[in-house]
């Protein structure tokens, strides 16, 4: 239920299934979904169902508190990895196969390994240089697959920091480290290797369960071309009131803007409290009737102010699109202001109402 004045979140589901489908098609083998950050801040568990009814099986977070929620959301069956990694017994037997990230980890799980083999997935890093086992932790563990003894591993993976600069030569060399180190230390376990933009990157970087996660929410995977996915996210925000502003009086703190003649001023209800970044003021726009407005003055917590002057049908309790639409996608917002889609996405904050369609 939508209250008065609450911003909107409207979510579609069936853009969600089409994208990864559509990425599972590409990508020509398995593909996970990654849902970490609240399911880049749509809802996770919305968005995990929508993936599982579209045949997704596998499922990525980043902290051990969403696999847990994840859990809750699916039910048993799905596999649902923890990206972060956790201490052995901390999932509380739901059944979360924790990525092991150093020696110290792979140490842990094999210990508690009592009788059952303990699934799992091995992260080796080949360039990331943030998490996974580093080129010394590899040799040892190549000299000494004891270690690894007790561990059912279901993936072998490693992570690309430039799938998204199809020609920097650190793509190519990821690969052929990943290959080399996956076969020394865990020969015949499957592979992981692209997100999105690595499934762009072609068969060379094809693997056995690809990890998208921006593309499933409409973030362009080739940064620099058109957008292959479909748009999934749009923000929409009330009218709260409109006023005529003089020429020579000035909107919004710091009194960053004035009106250069009489101007509509619409201040809608949302704010950088709602995700709707505060560097994005003076340099952003909304739809209302179907027309660019532009914004104007500093975004507030709670609202923001745009120049609807050339709108004549402007009412309040009309939704301006604060995001979404033609030229206004996470992406778009996010090249204004100096950021990603992903932070544009994952920064959407709890105030909205959430509204999922297409399911
Ligand atoms: C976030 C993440 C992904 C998904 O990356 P996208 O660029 O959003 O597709 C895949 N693997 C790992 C290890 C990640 O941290």
């Amino acid at each position: 239920m939508t209250l008065p004045g609450q911003a909107v979140l409207r979510i579609d589901l069936g853009a969600v299934a089409a994208n990864w489908r559509d990425l599972r098609d590409r990508h020509g083998a398995p593909v996970a979904g990654v849902v970490k950050a609240d399911g880049y801040g749509l809802g996770a568990a919305a968005v995990a169902r929508a993936l599982r009814e579209a045949g997704c099986g596998t499922f990525f977070v980043a902290h051990l508190s969403e696999g847990l929620a994840l859990r809750q959301a699916l039910g048993a069956g799905a596999a649902v990895a923890v990206l972060n990694g956790f201490p052995p017994g901390a999932d509380g037997g739901a059944g979360l196969l924790p990525v092991l990230n150093h020696l110290g980890d792979i140490a842990a799980h094999a210990a508690a390994a009592a009788g059952a083999a303990r699934p799992a997935i091995l992260h080796l890093d080949t360039g990331m240089s943030r998490l996974g086992l580093d080129a010394r932790e590899q040799a040892l563990l190549a000299e000494e697959p004891a270690r690894l003894r007790g561990l059912d591993l279901r993936f072998v993976m490693t992570h690309l920091a430039c799938g998204d600069e199809p020609a920097h030569p650190l793509n190519a060399r990821q690969r052929d480290r990943f290959t080399a180190a996956a076969a020394r230390i865990a020969p015949g376990v499957p592979r992981s290797l692209a997100n999105s933009s690595g499934i762009f990157l072609g068969a060379d970087f094809r693997s056995d369960l690809a990890r998208p996660g921006c593309a499933i929410y409409g973030i362009n995977p080739v940064p620099g071309r058109p957008n292959p996915m479909r748009q999934v996210a749009r923000v929409e925000a009330e009218v709260l009131q409109l006023r005529d502003v003089p020429a020579g009086d000035t909107v919004g703190y710091g009194a960053s803007w004035t009106a250069p003649g009489p101007r509509r001023i619409a201040t809608v209800a949302a704010g950088y409290a709602d995700g709707y970044l505060r560097a994005l003021s003076g340099r952003s726009l909304g739809m209302l009737h179907g027309r660019a407005v532009p914004l104007v003055g500093r975004v507030s917590m709670d609202l923001t102010t745009f120049d609807v002057t050339d709108v004549p049908q402007a009412r309040p309790g009309n939704r301006l699109l604060l995001i979404g639409g033609e030229g206004n996608t996470p992406d778009d917002i996010a090249a204004r202001c100096g950021t990603i889609g992903y932070e544009v996405m994952t920064a959407l904050g709890r105030r909205y109402a959430r509204s999922y369609e297409g399911a």
